[in-house]
Protein backbone atom coordinates (compact mmCIF):
# COMPACT_ATOMS: atom_id res chain seq x y z
CA UNK A 1 0.00 0.00 0.00
CA UNK A 2 2.75 2.66 0.87
CA UNK A 3 4.36 1.81 -2.53
CA UNK A 4 1.63 2.35 -4.50
CA UNK A 5 0.53 5.56 -2.42
CA UNK A 6 4.18 6.78 -3.04
CA UNK A 7 3.74 5.83 -6.96
CA UNK A 8 0.49 7.66 -6.83
CA UNK A 9 1.93 10.96 -5.01
CA UNK A 10 4.96 11.32 -7.91
CA UNK A 11 2.05 10.56 -10.49
CA UNK A 12 0.06 13.86 -9.26
CA UNK A 13 3.26 15.46 -9.33
CA UNK A 14 4.05 14.96 -12.88
CA UNK A 15 0.62 15.88 -13.84
CA UNK A 16 0.76 18.98 -12.08
CA UNK A 17 4.03 19.96 -13.72
CA UNK A 18 2.83 19.10 -17.18
CA UNK A 19 -0.42 21.21 -16.33
CA UNK A 20 1.94 23.94 -15.39
CA UNK A 21 4.00 23.37 -18.33
CA UNK A 22 1.01 23.77 -20.56
CA UNK A 23 -0.37 27.14 -18.56
CA UNK A 24 3.11 29.00 -19.46
CA UNK A 25 3.00 27.85 -22.63
CA UNK A 26 -0.49 28.94 -23.21
CA UNK A 27 0.27 32.48 -21.23
CA UNK A 28 3.58 32.68 -23.83
CA UNK A 29 1.21 32.19 -26.71
CA UNK A 30 -1.05 34.66 -25.99
CA UNK A 31 1.33 37.62 -24.45
CA UNK A 32 3.96 37.06 -27.33
CA UNK A 33 2.17 35.33 -30.58
CA UNK A 34 2.13 38.36 -32.41
CA UNK A 35 5.03 39.95 -32.03
CA UNK A 36 6.24 36.51 -33.25
CA UNK A 37 3.83 36.68 -35.76
CA UNK A 38 4.61 39.96 -37.04
CA UNK A 39 8.15 39.44 -36.59
CA UNK A 40 9.76 41.90 -39.05
CA UNK A 41 10.96 38.33 -40.43
CA UNK A 42 7.85 37.01 -41.32
CA UNK A 43 7.69 37.58 -45.51
CA UNK A 44 3.83 37.52 -45.22
CA UNK A 45 3.74 40.72 -43.50
CA UNK A 46 7.39 42.83 -43.92
CA UNK A 47 9.27 43.13 -47.37
CA UNK A 48 12.86 44.50 -46.33
CA UNK A 49 11.97 44.76 -42.87
CA UNK A 50 8.80 47.12 -43.67
CA UNK A 51 5.24 46.78 -43.38
CA UNK A 52 4.21 45.25 -46.59
CA UNK A 53 0.97 44.41 -46.74
CA UNK A 54 -1.82 44.84 -45.21
CA UNK A 55 -5.51 46.50 -45.32
CA UNK A 56 -5.84 50.38 -46.21
CA UNK A 57 -6.39 53.57 -43.84
CA UNK A 58 -8.98 55.90 -44.64
CA UNK A 59 -10.21 59.44 -43.43
CA UNK A 60 -13.53 59.91 -42.34
CA UNK A 61 -14.66 60.38 -45.96
CA UNK A 62 -13.03 57.18 -47.12
CA UNK A 63 -10.19 59.17 -48.58
CA UNK A 64 -7.37 56.50 -48.31
CA UNK A 65 -3.90 57.29 -46.84
CA UNK A 66 -2.65 54.33 -46.84
CA UNK A 67 -2.47 51.09 -48.83
CA UNK A 68 -0.71 48.10 -50.71
CA UNK A 69 -0.08 48.06 -54.04
CA UNK A 70 1.68 45.01 -55.55
CA UNK A 71 3.25 44.00 -52.55
CA UNK A 72 4.04 47.23 -51.17
CA UNK A 73 2.51 50.00 -49.14
CA UNK A 74 1.50 53.25 -50.88
CA UNK A 75 0.39 56.51 -49.26
CA UNK A 76 -2.22 59.56 -50.67
CA UNK A 77 -1.38 61.15 -54.22
CA UNK A 78 -1.05 64.95 -52.24
CA UNK A 79 2.03 65.81 -50.37
CA UNK A 80 -0.01 67.93 -48.33
CA UNK A 81 -2.25 64.92 -47.08
CA UNK A 82 0.68 62.50 -46.79
CA UNK A 83 2.70 65.41 -44.71
CA UNK A 84 -0.15 66.38 -42.25
CA UNK A 85 -1.26 62.75 -41.83
CA UNK A 86 1.75 61.29 -41.42
CA UNK A 87 1.78 60.73 -37.31
CA UNK A 88 -1.91 59.78 -37.72
CA UNK A 89 -1.11 57.52 -40.29
CA UNK A 90 2.34 56.10 -38.99
CA UNK A 91 5.62 55.06 -41.34
CA UNK A 92 5.82 51.44 -41.98
CA UNK A 93 8.66 50.57 -40.43
CA UNK A 94 7.48 51.20 -36.69
CA UNK A 95 9.81 54.70 -36.30
CA UNK A 96 6.41 56.73 -35.15
CA UNK A 97 5.16 54.37 -32.17
CA UNK A 98 1.31 56.30 -31.98
CA UNK A 99 0.86 56.04 -35.96
CA UNK A 100 -2.21 53.80 -36.79
CA UNK A 101 0.14 51.52 -38.74
CA UNK A 102 2.40 50.74 -35.77
CA UNK A 103 -0.75 50.61 -33.23
CA UNK A 104 -3.09 48.80 -34.98
CA UNK A 105 -0.63 46.72 -36.67
CA UNK A 106 -2.22 43.70 -35.81
CA UNK A 107 -6.34 44.93 -36.81
CA UNK A 108 -4.52 46.26 -40.36
CA UNK A 109 -2.49 42.70 -41.06
CA UNK A 110 -5.52 40.78 -40.01
CA UNK A 111 -3.55 38.65 -37.13
CA UNK A 112 -5.62 36.76 -34.81
CA UNK A 113 -4.57 34.43 -31.87
CA UNK A 114 -6.78 31.81 -33.41
CA UNK A 115 -6.28 32.29 -36.76
CA UNK A 116 -2.63 33.61 -36.69
CA UNK A 117 -1.90 35.46 -40.28
CA UNK A 118 -4.34 32.83 -41.90
CA UNK A 119 -6.63 35.65 -42.93
CA UNK A 120 -3.82 36.96 -44.76
CA UNK A 121 -3.15 34.60 -46.50
CA UNK A 122 -6.54 33.82 -47.58
CA UNK A 123 -7.78 37.56 -48.90
CA UNK A 124 -3.83 38.93 -49.60
CA UNK A 125 -4.86 41.48 -46.96
CA UNK A 126 -5.72 42.45 -43.77
CA UNK A 127 -8.44 44.80 -42.10
CA UNK A 128 -9.73 48.36 -43.29
CA UNK A 129 -9.48 50.90 -40.79
CA UNK A 130 -11.27 54.45 -41.38
CA UNK A 131 -10.14 56.99 -39.12
CA UNK A 132 -12.29 59.95 -37.79
CA UNK A 133 -10.09 62.64 -39.52
CA UNK A 134 -10.78 64.93 -42.55
CA UNK A 135 -7.57 64.97 -44.74
CA UNK A 136 -8.87 68.23 -45.97
CA UNK A 137 -8.41 70.06 -42.89
CA UNK A 138 -5.11 68.30 -41.95
CA UNK A 139 -3.76 69.78 -45.01
CA UNK A 140 -4.97 72.96 -44.12
CA UNK A 141 -3.33 72.83 -40.37
CA UNK A 142 -0.10 71.91 -41.99
CA UNK A 143 -0.06 74.31 -44.55
CA UNK A 144 -1.09 77.19 -41.87
CA UNK A 145 1.65 76.33 -39.34
CA UNK A 146 4.49 76.22 -42.22
CA UNK A 147 7.71 75.40 -41.24
CA UNK A 148 7.31 75.98 -37.56
CA UNK A 149 7.60 73.24 -34.88
CA UNK A 150 4.04 72.44 -33.08
CA UNK A 151 0.28 70.53 -33.49
CA UNK A 152 -2.90 71.84 -34.57
CA UNK A 153 -5.80 69.28 -33.35
CA UNK A 154 -9.61 69.45 -33.55
CA UNK A 155 -11.91 67.52 -32.07
CA UNK A 156 -15.89 67.49 -32.14
CA UNK A 157 -16.63 68.25 -28.24
CA UNK A 158 -20.28 66.46 -28.43
CA UNK A 159 -18.75 62.86 -29.77
CA UNK A 160 -14.91 62.85 -28.90
CA UNK A 161 -13.82 62.41 -33.22
CA UNK A 162 -10.70 64.01 -33.52
CA UNK A 163 -11.13 65.54 -37.19
CA UNK A 164 -7.64 66.62 -37.15
CA UNK A 165 -4.04 66.05 -35.95
CA UNK A 166 -0.84 67.65 -37.30
CA UNK A 167 2.39 67.04 -35.80
CA UNK A 168 5.52 68.97 -37.42
CA UNK A 169 8.58 69.03 -37.86
CA UNK A 170 7.25 66.10 -40.47
CA UNK A 171 8.62 64.45 -43.68
CA UNK A 172 7.11 63.09 -46.69
CA UNK A 173 6.68 58.95 -46.45
CA UNK A 174 7.10 58.91 -50.16
CA UNK A 175 10.49 60.42 -50.20
CA UNK A 176 12.01 60.22 -46.80
CA UNK A 177 15.03 62.51 -46.13
CA UNK A 178 17.97 61.11 -45.88
CA UNK A 179 19.48 63.21 -43.33
CA UNK A 180 17.07 62.49 -40.36
CA UNK A 181 20.05 60.89 -37.98
CA UNK A 182 22.99 63.54 -39.45
CA UNK A 183 21.29 66.41 -39.05
CA UNK A 184 22.60 68.54 -36.56
CA UNK A 185 20.48 71.85 -37.25
CA UNK A 186 17.59 70.82 -34.70
CA UNK A 187 14.88 71.16 -37.87
CA UNK A 188 14.03 67.16 -37.00
CA UNK A 189 13.87 67.54 -33.31
CA UNK A 190 11.25 64.92 -31.91
CA UNK A 191 10.17 64.46 -35.99
CA UNK A 192 9.39 60.51 -35.17
CA UNK A 193 6.67 61.65 -32.10
CA UNK A 194 3.58 63.15 -32.20
CA UNK A 195 3.24 66.20 -30.54
CA UNK A 196 -0.32 66.07 -29.78
CA UNK A 197 -0.32 62.61 -27.77
CA UNK A 198 3.28 62.88 -26.31
CA UNK A 199 4.07 66.18 -26.11
CA UNK A 200 4.22 68.24 -22.98
CA UNK A 201 4.03 72.07 -22.84
CA UNK A 202 4.32 75.46 -21.07
CA UNK A 203 0.78 76.12 -20.96
CA UNK A 204 1.42 79.81 -20.12
CA UNK A 205 -1.83 81.99 -20.37
CA UNK A 206 -3.91 78.59 -21.56
CA UNK A 207 -3.72 77.75 -17.58
CA UNK A 208 -5.54 80.52 -16.69
CA UNK A 209 -8.72 78.88 -17.85
CA UNK A 210 -8.18 76.43 -15.20
CA UNK A 211 -7.09 79.24 -12.46
CA UNK A 212 -10.40 80.73 -12.98
CA UNK A 213 -12.34 77.57 -12.70
CA UNK A 214 -10.52 77.39 -9.28
CA UNK A 215 -11.14 80.54 -8.69
CA UNK A 216 -15.15 80.63 -9.67
CA UNK A 217 -15.49 77.52 -7.72
CA UNK A 218 -13.95 78.86 -3.82
CA UNK A 219 -14.21 82.52 -4.27
CA UNK A 220 -17.76 83.81 -3.75
CA UNK A 221 -17.49 87.21 -5.12
CA UNK A 222 -14.84 86.42 -7.41
CA UNK A 223 -17.40 88.56 -9.96
CA UNK A 224 -17.25 91.82 -7.90
CA UNK A 225 -13.82 91.90 -6.99
CA UNK A 226 -11.10 94.51 -8.88
CA UNK A 227 -7.60 94.05 -9.35
CA UNK A 228 -4.53 96.74 -9.50
CA UNK A 229 -1.83 96.30 -12.09
CA UNK A 230 1.03 98.09 -11.80
CA UNK A 231 2.59 96.05 -14.59
CA UNK A 232 4.18 93.78 -11.68
CA UNK A 233 3.41 92.64 -8.54
CA UNK A 234 4.90 91.66 -5.08
CA UNK A 235 3.58 88.03 -4.29
CA UNK A 236 5.46 86.71 -1.36
CA UNK A 237 9.76 86.69 -1.78
CA UNK A 238 9.55 88.45 -5.61
CA UNK A 239 7.36 89.92 -8.31
CA UNK A 240 5.34 88.23 -11.23
CA UNK A 241 5.69 90.83 -13.88
CA UNK A 242 2.59 91.74 -16.30
CA UNK A 243 2.55 92.10 -19.98
CA UNK A 244 0.90 95.86 -19.48
CA UNK A 245 -0.46 97.84 -17.31
CA UNK A 246 -3.92 97.40 -16.94
CA UNK A 247 -4.77 99.25 -14.26
CA UNK A 248 -7.73 98.51 -12.20
CA UNK A 249 -9.45 96.12 -13.66
CA UNK A 250 -12.14 93.05 -13.25
CA UNK A 251 -12.04 89.58 -13.28
CA UNK A 252 -13.89 89.68 -16.97
CA UNK A 253 -11.25 92.06 -18.08
CA UNK A 254 -8.19 90.16 -16.57
CA UNK A 255 -9.54 87.27 -18.42
CA UNK A 256 -9.70 89.48 -21.39
CA UNK A 257 -6.39 91.24 -20.79
CA UNK A 258 -4.35 88.02 -19.67
CA UNK A 259 -3.55 90.23 -17.04
CA UNK A 260 -0.82 88.39 -14.31
CA UNK A 261 -0.68 90.79 -11.99
CA UNK A 262 -4.79 89.57 -11.43
CA UNK A 263 -4.74 85.77 -11.83
CA UNK A 264 -1.03 85.57 -9.50
CA UNK A 265 -2.90 87.50 -6.80
CA UNK A 266 -5.88 85.11 -7.20
CA UNK A 267 -3.47 82.14 -7.94
CA UNK A 268 -2.65 82.86 -4.25
CA UNK A 269 -5.20 83.47 -2.46
CA UNK A 270 -6.16 79.70 -3.72
CA UNK A 271 -3.31 78.53 -2.62
CA UNK A 272 -1.79 75.28 -3.78
CA UNK A 273 -4.22 72.67 -2.38
CA UNK A 274 -7.04 74.03 -3.73
CA UNK A 275 -5.28 74.80 -7.55
CA UNK A 276 -4.32 71.09 -7.35
CA UNK A 277 -7.67 69.78 -6.52
CA UNK A 278 -9.30 71.50 -9.65
CA UNK A 279 -6.15 70.70 -11.95
CA UNK A 280 -6.03 67.03 -10.71
CA UNK A 281 -9.98 66.76 -11.29
CA UNK A 282 -9.10 67.75 -15.03
CA UNK A 283 -6.58 64.95 -15.32
CA UNK A 284 -3.20 66.46 -14.24
CA UNK A 285 -0.67 64.07 -11.86
CA UNK A 286 -3.23 61.27 -12.37
CA UNK A 287 -4.59 59.96 -15.56
CA UNK A 288 -2.79 59.44 -19.02
CA UNK A 289 -5.79 59.69 -21.65
CA UNK A 290 -5.66 56.74 -23.49
CA UNK A 291 -7.14 57.42 -27.35
CA UNK A 292 -9.00 54.55 -29.23
CA UNK A 293 -7.65 51.81 -26.47
CA UNK A 294 -4.38 51.85 -27.60
CA UNK A 295 -2.31 55.05 -27.93
CA UNK A 296 -1.62 56.18 -24.41
CA UNK A 297 -1.06 60.46 -24.25
CA UNK A 298 1.91 61.90 -21.69
CA UNK A 299 0.27 63.31 -18.24
CA UNK A 300 -0.32 66.80 -17.52
CA UNK A 301 1.65 67.87 -14.27
CA UNK A 302 1.38 70.32 -11.66
CA UNK A 303 3.73 70.47 -8.83
CA UNK A 304 2.96 72.68 -5.80
CA UNK A 305 4.06 70.20 -2.96
CA UNK A 306 6.43 72.86 -1.01
CA UNK A 307 6.15 76.07 -3.28
CA UNK A 308 6.86 79.11 -2.27
CA UNK A 309 3.44 81.80 -2.90
CA UNK A 310 5.91 83.60 -5.57
CA UNK A 311 5.85 79.98 -6.81
CA UNK A 312 2.52 79.32 -6.92
CA UNK A 313 1.49 83.00 -8.58
CA UNK A 314 3.57 81.94 -11.39
CA UNK A 315 1.81 78.65 -11.71
CA UNK A 316 -1.48 80.44 -11.86
CA UNK A 317 -0.48 81.91 -14.87
CA UNK A 318 0.64 78.91 -16.37
CA UNK A 319 4.41 78.87 -16.23
CA UNK A 320 6.71 77.21 -13.14
CA UNK A 321 6.87 73.96 -13.35
CA UNK A 322 3.40 73.49 -14.86
CA UNK A 323 3.11 71.55 -18.20
CA UNK A 324 0.18 70.29 -20.37
CA UNK A 325 -0.37 67.90 -23.07
CA UNK A 326 -2.15 69.31 -25.80
CA UNK A 327 -4.47 65.98 -26.19
CA UNK A 328 -5.58 66.52 -22.67
CA UNK A 329 -5.76 70.50 -22.67
CA UNK A 330 -8.51 69.48 -25.66
CA UNK A 331 -10.30 67.49 -23.98
CA UNK A 332 -10.81 70.06 -20.89
CA UNK A 333 -11.51 72.75 -23.55
CA UNK A 334 -14.06 70.51 -24.82
CA UNK A 335 -16.10 70.08 -21.74
CA UNK A 336 -16.66 73.45 -21.11
CA UNK A 337 -18.07 73.36 -24.58
CA UNK A 338 -20.32 70.51 -23.83
CA UNK A 339 -22.06 71.74 -20.71
CA UNK A 340 -19.17 70.37 -18.36
CA UNK A 341 -19.13 66.96 -19.36
CA UNK A 342 -15.85 65.92 -20.99
CA UNK A 343 -15.75 62.75 -23.60
CA UNK A 344 -13.19 60.26 -24.39
CA UNK A 345 -11.17 61.70 -27.89
CA UNK A 346 -11.04 58.94 -30.10
CA UNK A 347 -9.33 58.17 -33.82
CA UNK A 348 -10.29 54.92 -34.90
CA UNK A 349 -14.21 55.04 -36.32
CA UNK A 350 -14.26 51.72 -38.29
CA UNK A 351 -12.55 48.34 -38.69
CA UNK A 352 -13.91 46.06 -41.90
CA UNK A 353 -12.79 42.79 -42.53
CA UNK A 354 -11.74 41.59 -45.52
CA UNK A 355 -14.74 40.29 -46.69
CA UNK A 356 -16.69 44.11 -46.00
CA UNK A 357 -18.06 43.57 -42.79
CA UNK A 358 -17.75 45.79 -39.75
CA UNK A 359 -16.25 44.38 -37.13
CA UNK A 360 -15.34 47.34 -34.80
CA UNK A 361 -17.07 50.87 -34.64
CA UNK A 362 -16.16 53.59 -32.12
CA UNK A 363 -19.14 54.61 -29.51
CA UNK A 364 -19.11 58.09 -27.59
CA UNK A 365 -17.84 57.07 -24.52
CA UNK A 366 -17.70 59.77 -20.88
CA UNK A 367 -14.85 60.56 -18.65
CA UNK A 368 -17.38 62.00 -16.14
CA UNK A 369 -18.59 65.54 -15.02
CA UNK A 370 -14.75 68.07 -15.28
CA UNK A 371 -17.05 70.93 -14.48
CA UNK A 372 -20.38 71.79 -13.13
CA UNK A 373 -22.75 73.15 -15.47
CA UNK A 374 -22.78 76.37 -14.11
CA UNK A 375 -19.24 76.55 -13.81
CA UNK A 376 -19.17 75.69 -17.38
CA UNK A 377 -21.61 78.31 -18.72
CA UNK A 378 -19.95 80.44 -16.48
CA UNK A 379 -16.11 79.59 -18.61
CA UNK A 380 -18.16 80.06 -21.46
CA UNK A 381 -18.72 83.33 -20.69
CA UNK A 382 -15.20 84.33 -20.31
CA UNK A 383 -13.63 82.45 -23.18
CA UNK A 384 -16.58 84.18 -25.06
CA UNK A 385 -15.81 87.61 -23.92
CA UNK A 386 -12.25 87.25 -24.87
CA UNK A 387 -12.68 86.83 -28.61
CA UNK A 388 -15.50 89.32 -28.94
CA UNK A 389 -13.60 92.07 -26.89
CA UNK A 390 -9.77 90.98 -27.40
CA UNK A 391 -9.36 88.90 -30.64
CA UNK A 392 -11.57 89.50 -32.73
CA UNK A 393 -14.72 88.09 -34.35
CA UNK A 394 -13.16 88.57 -37.46
CA UNK A 395 -11.26 85.55 -37.34
CA UNK A 396 -14.00 83.25 -36.62
CA UNK A 397 -16.70 84.58 -38.20
CA UNK A 398 -20.28 83.65 -38.16
CA UNK A 399 -18.80 81.12 -35.56
CA UNK A 400 -19.89 82.30 -32.14
CA UNK A 401 -16.17 81.38 -31.10
CA UNK A 402 -14.54 81.21 -27.40
CA UNK A 403 -11.52 81.29 -26.74
CA UNK A 404 -8.08 81.20 -24.29
CA UNK A 405 -4.50 82.54 -25.82
CA UNK A 406 -1.43 81.69 -24.24
CA UNK A 407 2.14 82.69 -25.07
CA UNK A 408 4.60 80.98 -22.56
CA UNK A 409 8.04 81.46 -21.39
CA UNK A 410 10.80 78.42 -21.80
CA UNK A 411 13.64 79.97 -21.06
CA UNK A 412 15.32 82.67 -19.33
CA UNK A 413 17.25 83.45 -22.05
CA UNK A 414 16.17 87.48 -23.23
CA UNK A 415 16.54 85.95 -27.08
CA UNK A 416 14.65 82.90 -26.45
CA UNK A 417 11.65 82.86 -28.44
CA UNK A 418 8.32 82.22 -26.40
CA UNK A 419 6.01 78.93 -27.44
CA UNK A 420 2.24 80.00 -28.72
CA UNK A 421 -0.84 78.55 -27.77
CA UNK A 422 -4.29 79.03 -28.37
CA UNK A 423 -7.38 76.85 -27.39
CA UNK A 424 -11.05 77.45 -28.15
CA UNK A 425 -14.29 75.75 -29.55
CA UNK A 426 -17.27 76.85 -31.79
CA UNK A 427 -20.33 77.57 -29.94
CA UNK A 428 -22.80 77.16 -33.33
CA UNK A 429 -25.11 73.78 -32.87
CA UNK A 430 -23.78 73.00 -35.93
CA UNK A 431 -20.20 72.91 -35.77
CA UNK A 432 -19.31 71.53 -31.99
CA UNK A 433 -15.75 71.70 -33.08
CA UNK A 434 -13.21 72.46 -30.43
CA UNK A 435 -9.11 73.23 -31.34
CA UNK A 436 -5.95 73.13 -29.95
CA UNK A 437 -2.90 74.98 -31.77
CA UNK A 438 0.75 74.91 -30.32
CA UNK A 439 3.47 76.90 -32.17
CA UNK A 440 7.09 76.36 -30.42
CA UNK A 441 9.31 79.24 -30.66
CA UNK A 442 7.46 82.16 -32.36
CA UNK A 443 6.07 85.31 -31.40
CA UNK A 444 3.11 86.14 -29.11
CA UNK A 445 -0.30 83.54 -29.94
CA UNK A 446 -2.41 86.68 -30.80
CA UNK A 447 -0.06 86.99 -33.97
CA UNK A 448 0.50 83.62 -34.68
CA UNK A 449 -1.82 80.92 -33.39
CA UNK A 450 -4.86 82.73 -33.52
CA UNK A 451 -4.59 83.20 -37.20
CA UNK A 452 -3.35 79.40 -37.00
CA UNK A 453 -6.89 78.66 -35.62
CA UNK A 454 -8.93 80.59 -37.16
CA UNK A 455 -7.87 79.52 -41.00
CA UNK A 456 -8.34 75.48 -39.83
CA UNK A 457 -11.70 76.76 -38.25
CA UNK A 458 -12.76 78.62 -41.21
CA UNK A 459 -11.79 75.04 -43.33
CA UNK A 460 -13.68 73.02 -40.87
CA UNK A 461 -16.85 75.07 -41.29
CA UNK A 462 -16.76 74.56 -44.83
CA UNK A 463 -16.03 70.85 -44.24
CA UNK A 464 -19.09 70.02 -41.54
CA UNK A 465 -21.55 72.75 -42.15
CA UNK A 466 -23.53 73.78 -45.57
ZN1 LIG B 1 -1.82 93.28 -15.93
Amino acid sequence: MKTISKRALILYAIILLFLAGCGLLFYNLVTNSSDWAMNRVNKHLYSSGSLATAGDVKDANGIVLATTQNGARAYNQSKNIRLSTLHTVGDNAGFIASGIQTSFKDELTGYTLVDGVYNLKRYGKGNDITLTINSNVCATAYKALGERKGTVAVMNYKTGELVCIVSTPTYDIMNKPDDILTDTTGKYDGIYMNRFFSGLYTPGSTFKVITAACAIENIPDIYTRTFECEGKIQIGEGYVICSGTHGEINFEKAMNKSCNCAFATIADELGSEKLTATAERLGFNTKNLIVSDKIKCAKSKLNLTESAPLDIGWAGIGQYTTLINPCQMLTMISAIANNGTAVSPYLVSEIKNPEGEVTFFEKTETLGEFFSPSVAQSLDNLLRSNVKNQYGDSYFKGMDMCGKTGTAEISDDEDAKPNALFVGYSNNEDMPFAIIVVVENTTSAIKSAVPIASAVMREVKTEYTN
